[in-house]
């Protein structure tokens, strides 16, 4: 519900990094920018849950750097209050649960004390996008070539002159389903829609297992190199500064693909022991089969595992529809989805 002023209204569906990338570029233009967010925060799947005197990413657990260093002078330039750096390695472990000593070099891994979400906070902080939440997008229109957004309680929203979506592609492609032009089915939106479904995703369900005492380790995490464990990967929350209290531990554990999407629907009661019964016996210590409280979170849609053919959303921006993501760029990756972001509102700024 945008005031009507003379500069271009774009709107983006998604308060995830992507979407943040895009409002930072186009902080310094005369494109006025509101997001459609179905949930209560931003970030996405970069999120941080607080509970019990924890604070825990249950999606992305850190955002790495690039090779030519511009997530390093992005994140400096977000203020260097509360960073988290990660000091202890990551190692590996294999089907056997056998773990080992990693010798990749280290990287930074970035996160902040108040949480990862500070990435997106701080980010939107410092343009002047307006965020319209929880409001879950369910349909588009475009009469007269500006668009109208239609939410799950049939209140509307525009018009825009341009629409991005950044939700992970099946969400955005059940979204292009219900996308019409003056009421009409449009053979582009017909030839996006099918490509954009076809992007696969892997499956994670994370499980969140806290003790009341602490759990000594020479790494943070262990990652499952040989994907063959039922585990993808375990790791400490203690070691992120002001995560969990002194003496505690808070273990993140993302259960691998095929075990994910086998177990996708399975209650969390039921899960959690056994669980806490394969982190016992991969860390080798049988106090670790009774966590004291335990939290869980199913991404259906965790990591694009290919990227959508480009050749078939682009037409798309005849109409004044874009798309940006991790699967977009093809990564599973928070800092990757920010720069295709940014490389969108680029874009966006020098041809709107
Ligand atoms: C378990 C897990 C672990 C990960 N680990 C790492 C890691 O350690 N490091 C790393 O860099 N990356 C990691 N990732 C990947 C990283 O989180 C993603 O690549 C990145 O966050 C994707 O950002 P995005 O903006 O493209 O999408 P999203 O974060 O999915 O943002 C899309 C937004 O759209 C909103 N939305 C969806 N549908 C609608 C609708 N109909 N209406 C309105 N809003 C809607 C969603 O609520 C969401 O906020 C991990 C992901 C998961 C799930």
């Amino acid at each position: 519900m945008s005031e009507e002023t003379d500069n271009v209204q774009l709107c983006i569906i998604g308060a995830g990094v992507a979407g943040v990338g895009i409002a930072d570029a186009l902080s310094e233009s005369a494109i006025d920018v509101t997001f459609i967010e179905k949930s209560r925060g931003v970030g996405g799947r970069a999120a941080t849950r607080r509970k019990n005197g924890c604070r825990y990413e249950h999606g992305a657990n850190y955002i790495k750097n690039d090779p030519a260093g511009n997530t390093k002078q992005l994140i400096e330039s977000l203020g260097e209050g509360g960073l988290v750096d990660i000091d202890e390695p990551i190692w590996t472990f294999d089907a056997d649960g056998d773990i080992q000593e990693s010798d990749r070099q280290e990287d930074h891994k970035w996160t902040w004390k108040q949480g990862i979400t500070q990435f997106s906070k701080r980010i939107l902080a410092r343009t002047h996008a307006t965020v319209e939440q929880p409001v879950r997008a369910q349909s588009l229109n475009q009469a007269n070539g500006r668009w109208t957004v239609t939410d799950t309680d049939d209140a509307e929203y525009g018009p825009f002159d341009a629409v991005v979506f950044t939700p992970p592609a099946p969400q955005t492609a059940t979204l292009l389903a219900e996308t019409t032009v003056g009421g009409e089915e449009d053979d582009r939106l017909v030839a996006a829609h099918s490509a954009v479904e076809g992007v696969s995703y892997r499956s994670v369900r994370t499980f969140i297992l806290h003790y009341p005492f602490a759990i000594d380790r020479d790494y943070y995490a262990i990652v499952n190199r040989d994907k063959a464990h039922s585990i993808g990967w375990l790791a400490r929350e203690s070691c992120k500064d002001d995560h969990v209290p002194e003496g505690e531990e808070l273990l993140v554990v993302q259960m691998g693909n095929d075990w994910s999407e086998a177990h996708y629907d399975e209650p969390r009661e039921e899960l959690a022991p056994v669980v806490a019964e394969m982190v016992a016996k991969l860390l080798d210590d049988d106090a670790l089969t009774e966590p004291d409280w335990v939290d869980e979170q199913g991404w259906r849609y965790a990591q694009p595992e290919d990227s959508v053919t480009m050749d078939a959303i682009e037409p798309l921006t005849e109409i004044g529809l874009y798309a940006a993501g991790d699967w977009v760029v093809g990564h599973g990756r928070a800092h990757k989805a920010y720069w295709n972001g940014v490389e969108l509102g680029e874009q966006l700024s020098a041809t709107l």
